[in-house]
């Protein structure tokens, strides 16, 4: 059986292209340094899956910083105010991503979104009236052609036009329907080239068919398709999927002429229904997306195997469930793990190894095979992982325990009196600056060279220093600033059993950034109060309200590779359970208003509509409740989120029932405030009053009028008044003088 592969990771194994592209970033390498240290790691991202004897390998699937960005500037797909700015190709391209501020001018980046259910983000491409679409890149033919030199011949990867026109913004009148003809006769024109160069294989990923489909995107994608299909050029297409299963357009997509056909099994719940319901056309190669390219767990070879014979299709191709871009490079850069957990997990170059595997035990007679049993003894049960009393816990979780009572509207009148906050209270998100001696006390901790008495002395002067700083400025209820933690949801994970962690296990986010999750191995207890000390401390130094704060559980798991041997469901049930301890700990200590944060809750809403209550939100948000349904009526519960693209579950938001909500509404349009007023929410509100993803420091009469806006579609008793997001990121002074116009801004309101 022949093997393929969607996309490998192109960070480099030890982060080496996020350290060059920094370095060039900064001056201190030069555009050759950085095309060669590029070069360097598709060579050895291409040699590994050849020397791993992968059949089907992806060239252009390397990027520089997103595979969006790269096919906008392949069809030119450039605003006019880049190309203005008279930069390098290069230059230019980074300009598009990062934004350019400099001698040459000031433009910010184009926006980015998150690619589907990842945690991924590409840049959003702009098409308005004078976008003039033609060929003018040649990067895939230059991968392809790099790459057949090092003896690779690979299948050129490119992003469909479906995809593209569906994820792509268009800022000025026109429409796809205006753009789609031209962009095909394009693409055409780059498979023309891509057969001249000698390519015999091109994948076109359409990751945007496991969406929801109308009758006017399956009319789309068929005109398009029926036109490259028509003008291959000797080359066969592969339409590869992935993300899901293509429900509303499989019927139609196996009459078209594509020669393979990549359908994911792992994502696709339906993926194996549809084959048997609608057959697969024996003159077809079907690509089963079985080794899943988003998760780090080991392939259970018998469930594999059995679905390969369950298609019955003869002419199969064993592949990725998506690209492995979603998993770290390998394995072999964890040396402090032990085998007795490593050898559960398998990273992309692990992966490589399994599809051969399979494919080589693919048939009847494996049963007896080493390799086999070898894998399935894995499947036994892992050390440290189970933890009874955890698990009896979740079974004895009833209805009552997911509601609060009394009911929000009393709890609002007790809060009010115990707290008796102005109108308008002034808060902030949690964090505030992360500075450079900040960070260096807890890496000096970490690494040992600090002591644990230095390392709390450190941070109580750096809270009770935040504490007054707040006091000085004036807000009326104060955080304690939040430097104890490298990040939101490691913290949490490192004081939870049943979570390890890696040290090399790199995720691209976007760009040069990357994430290590943490990996929900066992069964997930509290093992120490978590942020007590800190708050309780933060607490002694004010004689005014001191916010907890928290990362709820449905965001650890979302940023966490989450376990395959139980249900997303009971995992979260868990981490919710420990989490409760804290919040009930924190109470008890004298904390009476407590923030979850639950900023990653949207993004792992199902990508088709009618998943999304059954699939995700009928559990999600039962868990945020169980958190926070045991607080006395007194405590006041907040909640955040970093975004306010929640319009069309305004409804499910309002159920977690919290008390008051802070989300990002500064860069948006507001619009999500008359969903608010339209959809009666209850909870109270506090959009964020000013962006603080860059340093400008917000002037008073700009927030005034922010909260002009607001107060025409919130009662003014539900109005909360805070930036967008934790203050991390920033600088000392601009944080301190965006908040002192914060708070002069709320005043001048109550006046
Ligand atoms: N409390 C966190 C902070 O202020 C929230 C971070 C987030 O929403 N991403 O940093
Ligand atoms: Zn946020």
């Amino acid at each position: 059986m022949n093997t393929s592969v969607i996309g490998y990771p192109r960070i480099g194994k030890d982060r080496e292209l996020k350290f060059a592209s920094e370095k060039f970033f900064e001056g201190q390498l030069s555009e050759q340094g950085l095309l060669d240290a590029a070069k360097a790691i598709r060579k050895e991202d291409l040699l590994a899956q050849k020397e791993a004897g992968i059949t089907y390998i992806s060239s252009n699937d390397f990027s520089f910083y997103d595979n969006v960005l790269d096919t906008a500037c392949l069809f030119n797909i450039i605003p006019q105010r880049y190309k203005d700015l008279g930069l390098s190709e290069l230059e230019t391209y980074f300009a598009l991503a990062r934004g350019y501020q400099g001698n040459k001018g000031n433009v910010k980046a184009l926006a980015m979104k998150k690619w589907f259910n990842t945690n991924y983000h590409y840049l959003v491409p702009e098409i308005d009236n004078d976008t003039v679409i033609s060929l003018s890149g040649t990067k895939p033919v230059d991968e392809f052609t790099e790459a057949k030199e090092l003896g690779v011949d690979t299948k050129v990867a490119l992003i469909g036009p479906f995809t593209f026109l569906k994820l792509a913004k268009f800022t000025g009148s026109k429409k796809i329907a205006d753009v789609s003809s031209v962009l095909t006769s394009e693409y055409i024109k780059l498979v023309s080239k891509l057969a001249s160069a000698g390519a015999g294989l091109i994948e076109f990923d359409e990751p945007y068919l496991v969406r929801d489909l109308d009758a006017a995107d399956i009319a789309l994608f068929k005109d398009i398709y029926l036109q490259i299909l028509e003008n291959k050029n000797g080359t066969k297409i592969l339409l590869q999927t992935y993300f899901g299963d293509i429900r509303d357009i499989y019927s139609e997509v196996i009459k078209l002429g594509f020669d393979l056909i990549g359908l994911d099994f792992i994502e696709g719940t339906k993926t194996a229904d549809l084959i048997k319901t609608y057959g697969f056309p024996e003159d077809k190669i079907l690509v089963a997306g079985l080794v899943n390219g988003k998760n780090i767990w080991r392939n259970d070879y018998k469930k594999t195997l059995s679905v390969l014979n369950e298609t019955g299709i003869g002419n199969v191709v064993l592949g990725t469930s998506c690209s492995l871009l979603h998993v770290p490079y390998t394995l072999a850069s964890e040396t402090k793990l032990s085998a007795d957990y490593k050898k559960h997990f398998a990273f992309a170059e692990e992966k490589l190894t399994e599809l051969n595997e399979i494919a080589s035990l693919a048939g009847s007679g494996y049963e007896n095979s080493d390799v086999y049993k070898k894998n399935q003894a894995l499947f036994e049960g892992r050390i440290d992982s189970v933890d009874k009393e955890v698990q009896d816990k979740v079974a004895a979780i009833t209805d009552a325990d997911y509601v609060r009572l009394p009911e929000f509207s009393e709890r609002e009148k007790i809060q009010k009196e115990i707290l008796s906050l102005p109108l308008f209270p002034t808060t902030t998100i949690g964090s505030f600056p992360q500075t450079q001696d900040v960070r260096k006390n807890r890496q000096e901790f970490k690494k040992g060279l600090k002591s644990k008495e230095d390392y709390i002395e450190f941070n109580k002067n750096k809270i009770a220093e935040c504490i007054k700083l707040q006091e000085e400025i004036g807000l009326d209820v104060l955080v304690h600033g939040e430097f104890e933690r490298n990040d939101m949801v490691e913290y949490f994970g490192e004081h939870l059993n049943g979570f390890i962690f890696t040290e090399k296990a790199w995720v691209q986010s976007y760009g040069t950034r990357n994430v290590k999750p943490p990996i929900v191995w066992g069964d997930v207890s509290r093992k120490e109060p978590i942020t007590v000390f800190w708050s309780k401390f933060a607490k002694s130094c004010t004689d005014k309200p001191v916010k907890g704060m928290l990362t709820g559980p449905v965001t650890i798991l979302n940023w966490s590779f989450p376990r395959e041997d139980i249900s997303i469901k009971e995992s979260i049930l868990q981490i919710a359970l420990a989490i409760r301890d804290e919040v009930l700990d924190l109470e008890a200590n004298g904390i009476n208003i407590i923030q979850i944060d639950e900023a990653a809750l949207r993004e792992k809403l199902p990508l088709r509509k009618s998943d999304w209550y059954s699939e995700y939100l009928d559990f999600t948000i039962p868990a945020f409740r169980l958190v926070h349904s045991k607080v006395k009526p007194g405590t006041q519960i907040h909640t955040h989120m970093c975004y306010s693209e929640f319009t069309d579950i305004i409804p499910a938001i309002d159920a977690m029932d919290a008390d008051v909500i802070t989300f990002e509404a500064s860069r948006s349009d507001l619009q999500i405030l008359d969903s608010l007023k339209e959809n009666n929410f209850k909870t109270e509100v506090g959009p964020g009053v000013y962006d603080i993803h860059s340093p400008r420091v917000p002037s008073v009469e700009e927030i005034v009028t922010a909260l002009t806006r607001m107060r025409q579609k919130i009662e003014d008793s539900k109005l909360w008044v805070n930036p967008d997001c934790g203050l991390k990121t920033r600088g000392n002074e601009e944080t301190k003088k965006s908040l002192i116009n914060l708070v002069e801004a709320a005043k001048t309101i109550r006046g």
